[in-house]
């Protein structure tokens, strides 16, 4: 690519919901250290939080776009998904996010027009897959971002292209899913199938939507992965094959720990903001167990709709297994049962409504489990940490997630979360019970913590200097700025 006389300047349009935002974040961060200049593209109310993240790095400039307020019957000023009242309304926020097509190039035109001129490559989600055309239009390659493991990415490719013919097996044998083209690492049930793949009906327009954003990603000029070589080496060249063009999967994760030595910093700048202060009084609780690795951190992101009898049933589980936890709920409608609201007050246990830091957390010594829904950045912030998984799934890829972490990695235990045919059933308390113990005092939960560990010290390998993510990011830059 000829770059020359053009500043190195990068411009990062995330997909507005936590889990894709915040690896971005970290990204811009890494950029910006080896003296890329680094613009973020977003709506007004998700530019005030990721401001406050950047608090240490002022000069990556935030620009506004406004996101469309009326016609896809979304509540005034819910601009992230994570605000959405229910994940039904996900589809309609989805097809909104089209409108920021106009502004977008608005701010393309206008760098154009600019000395510094366009910047080297737009990073944009993969939800945003309308993107394509705009740089497109503008002559500037286009870098993907997905926020998920390369597993679960080809794998999802793999079963688009291949499920009208799977069904008919899948029905004859559930539990055990061939994948043309692929060696996966695991037996594949079709439970572990994500439900939009399972449905896969072109006539229905949130597929329909899937697919656009499916095309615009395997045109793109490359892939930037949030995950480390050392743990998907085995699939990279499949994933890598779906793509038109040649582009190249870049894994340079996990992206949270390329900003660990200024997290302590980040925190004490942090001090005047709501979320923090909050997280620090749990820290402080966390503090106060003594015995290491001995209490569960329990969550499950911050997408998923968890029905209030569930939590009932977590609640007892947990309050039975008599292991002290963190628990952060999401709910508004969800009251703590009375019994084991009891048991928190005399100090089991904190259930936490508000926003915590959750790699800080996570990285407490205290921590000894994590139950998950295995969202992507839970996972790498859980192995980071060397912390072992009692995983269940809530949606989306997670049921992939899952099987990486538990049958591929080795570094947590499932709870039995589906019947045969992928059908979600509720957990009853006995389960969770049992899981809980398992995983913070049984045999297997000894040695998922061990591989846990292990993976932690691989992943901390990759982000240091020598290692596959670091070398991966300066070829990219090296590439994009034309150095080779
Ligand atoms: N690992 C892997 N693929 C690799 C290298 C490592 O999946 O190519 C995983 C492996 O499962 C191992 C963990 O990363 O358990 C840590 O690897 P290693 O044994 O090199 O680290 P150590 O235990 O010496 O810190
Ligand atoms: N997170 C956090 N505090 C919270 C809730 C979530 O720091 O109270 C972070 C968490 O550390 C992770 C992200 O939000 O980085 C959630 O992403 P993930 O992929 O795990 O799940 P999702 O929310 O996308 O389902």
């Amino acid at each position: 690519m000829s770059t020359q006389q053009r500043q190195p300047h990068v411009v990062i349009f995330p997909f507005m919901a936590h889990g894709h935002t915040l690896p971005l974040l970290d990204l811009s961060k890494a950029l910006f250290r080896k003296n890329i200049e680094v613009t973020i593209i977003t709506t007004p109310s998700n530019a005030k939080s990721i401001t406050q993240h950047l608090v240490n790095s002022p000069t990556i400039q935030v620009i506004e776009i406004p996101f469309p307020s009326n016609g896809y019957g979304l509540p005034k000023g819910c601009e992230n998904t994570s605000q959405l009242p229910s994940m039904d309304l996900h589809f309609a926020f989805l097809s909104a996010t089209k409108q920021l097509k106009k502004p977008f190039e608005d701010v393309l035109a206008s760098m154009s027009a600019s000395e510094a001129g366009l910047p080297l490559c737009v990073i944009s989600d993969f939800f945003l897959g309308w993107t394509l055309e705009s740089c497109r239009a503008f002559g500037v390659p286009r870098l993907v971002f997905h926020g998920m493991s390369v597993l679960a990415m080809a794998i999802s490719k793999s079963l688009c292209q291949y499920m009208p013919h799977l069904k008919p097996a899948a029905s004859q044998n559930p539990s055990s899913l061939d994948l043309p083209g692929m060696r996966v690492p695991f037996d594949l049930a079709i439970s572990d199938v994500p439900e939009s793949i399972r449905n896969l009906d072109l006539n229905n327009p949130a597929c329909q939507f899937l697919w656009e954003v499916a095309e615009a990603d395997v045109n793109s000029w490359g892939v930037i992965i949030n995950s480390f070589e050392e743990l998907e080496r085995s699939h990279i060249s499949s994933f890598e094959s779906f793509y038109h063009n040649g582009a190249k999967a870049w894994c340079v994760g996990p992206l949270f720990l390329c900003d660990d030595d200024k997290k302590l910093k980040d925190c004490e700048k942090f001090n005047n903001c709501n979320q923090i202060k909050h997280s620090l009084s749990t820290m402080q609780w966390l503090t106060e167990q003594v015995t290491p690795a001995s209490v569960l951190y329990v969550s499950f992101g911050t997408q998923a709709d968890v029905a209030n009898a569930q939590l009932d049933e977590i609640a007892f589980g947990l309050k039975e297994s008599g292991v002290p936890f963190i628990w952060v709920v999401r709910s508004t409608t969800w009251c703590v049962p009375k019994d084991v609201e009891e048991g928190v007050k005399s100090g089991k246990g904190l259930i936490v409504r508000e926003w915590v830091d959750q790699r800080q957390i996570l990285g407490h010594r205290s921590i000894g489990g994590f139950l998950s829904h295995c969202g992507w950045n839970s996972v790498l912030e859980s192995i980071s940490a060397g912390v072992p998984i009692l995983a269940w799934p809530m949606m989306a890829e997670q049921p992939l997630n899952v099987k990486l972490v538990v049958s591929g990695l080795g570094a947590g235990i499932g709870l039995n979360w589906a019947d045969w045919s992928g059908r979600r059933m509720c957990v009853p308390r006995e389960e969770v019970c049992d899981g809980v113990r398992e995983l913070m005092g049984g045999e297997k939960g000894r040695r998922a913590r061990e591989r846990a560990q292990a993976l932690g010290r691989a992943a901390r390998r990759a982000v240091k200097e020598g290692g596959s993510s670091h070398e991966t990011l300066n070829k990219l830059i090296d590439q994009l700025c034309g150095v080779s």
